[in-house]
């Protein structure tokens, strides 16, 4: 029920029908108290005076409570006037006034948004306060539907997005499963055939043919070993499970000990590594998850190099963060599949028969995110690819890298 003063904003152009209104109230109500009018003649006037009361205050508490609207004016005709007024103050309820002939039209004006009519010939003081009492109500109630409304599509699209969100989780686990039982069937198939070769030929096979498909064999269990490591640690990120060890770490011999490492690939494929660090660079970090992105990108540029070409790789300190670079002169990666190179098992066309899971990369992309860092690339096919890791430089007092 309305209970406080009522602010009613009049439309009407005819001054002495203006004026009967405001009595016919107050002889309802007894008392001219509970009604306060604001009367304009005009639509311009009325759109004026609520532009006001929404700058004033926002729309929920509006200077009126309610518009008692005449369908004739000197500036709108019949419904033209409704939209103006609704856009103006949406939350604003309205009463039309109209004149005996036109009913129909008014309840065209209920259809598009009043929340009542009065004919004009016909109003008495009770039915007029009916009507404002009832037009506000209803307006309100309107309101209170549209604000659940509201915060009901909101939850819908909270949770539209939730299980949009689980349902690709869902797919990329299966579609993880299902790479993973791809690639690890074609090491175990090579297992399976030199076992059975072994096995079959034991006295027609000569040493060295027996030591080719033993050698088979251990590297297959090898691919096998690392496949399954890699999927578990990608499978670990996911879950949110990679714990970083922070630890103090002289970079440039941490750079250095993982060339070292990789004598034997750079020297197998005849590569010139030169390795450049500008300045002494000492800093936190999780030696682990260093090594998974250093050596993930300094065996891809070895990997997709051409015989005896260089790689470079960079250390470089700027301000508060370490930058490592690594570039080469090798096939390049496609620019259609830059934006996707990060995600398990996808690989680019142009590598031909270069052997690989397609999931170093992403192990990479998940250690510089564990680390709070950045990693870019940068290609052109047949030129060759850099790819700059930027990582944050903490020292001990900080805490972290
Ligand atoms: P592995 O899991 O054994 O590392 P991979 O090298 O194929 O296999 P990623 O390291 O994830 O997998 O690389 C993904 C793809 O990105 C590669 O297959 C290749 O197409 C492309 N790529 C990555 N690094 C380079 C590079 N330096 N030069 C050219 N292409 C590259
Ligand atoms: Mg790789």
């Amino acid at each position: 029920m309305v209970e406080s003063l009522v602010k009613i904003l009049l439309i009407e152009d005819n001054l002495a029908e203006a004026r009967l209104l405001q009595e016919l109230l107050t002889g309802a109500t007894n008392t001219s108290k509970e009604f306060s009018f604001l009367h304009v003649k005009r639509l311009g006037d009325a759109l004026l005076e609520l532009n006001q009361c929404k700058t004033i205050n926002t729309s929920v508490s509006c200077r009126f409570d309610i518009v008692l609207l005449d369908l004739t004016l000197p500036d709108s005709q019949g419904l033209d006037s409704l939209p103006a007024l609704i856009d103006q103050a949406p939350s604003l309820p309205i009463v039309v006034l109209t004149n005996t002939n036109d009913e129909e039209l008014a309840v065209e004006a209920v259809r598009q948004g009043a929340q009542d009519y009065l004919i004009k010939r016909q109003i008495n003081g009770s039915m007029l306060l009916r009507s404002l009492r009832y037009a506000i109500e209803r307006k309100q109630a309107l309101e209170n539907l549209r604000a659940v409304n509201h915060t009901l599509e909101m939850r819908v699209e909270e949770y539209t997005a939730e299980l949009i969100k689980k349902q690709e989780i869902n797919e990329f686990k299966s579609e993880f499963v299902s790479m993973l039982s791809h690639d690890i069937r074609n090491p175990l198939n090579t297992i399976l055939l030199a076992a059975g070769l072994l096995q079959n030929n034991q006295d027609r096979l000569s040493e060295e043919k027996k030591l080719s498909h033993f050698k088979l064999i251990r590297s297959a269990i090898k691919n096998m070993a690392q496949l399954l490591d890699e999927a578990s640690f990608i499978g670990k990120a996911d879950s949110g499970k990679i714990n970083c060890e922070f630890v103090e770490i002289n970079l440039e011999q941490f750079c250095r000990y993982l060339i070292e490492e990789l004598q034997l690939t750079l020297a197998e494929k005849h590569i010139n590594l030169i390795f450049k660090a500008s300045t002494p660079c000492i800093g936190l970090g999780d030696e682990n998850l260093l090594r998974h992105i250093l050596s993930n990108l300094l065996s891809n540029a070895i990997k997709y190099s051409p015989e005896g070409s260089d790689v470079r790789f960079e250390l470089l300190k700027d301000g508060n963060q370490v930058i490592f670079q690594i570039q080469d002169s090798g096939i390049g990666i496609p620019e259609e599949d830059l934006p996707k190179i990060f995600q398990p098992f996808h690989r680019a066309d142009n590598v031909a028969g270069i052997p690989g899971t397609g999931l170093g990369l992403s192990i990479v992309k998940k250690c510089v995110d564990a680390h709070g860092g950045k990693i870019l690339v940068s290609s052109q096919l047949e030129v060759g690819t850099t790819f700059t890791v930027t990582l944050p430089l903490l020292s001990k007092q900080h805490g972290s890298f």
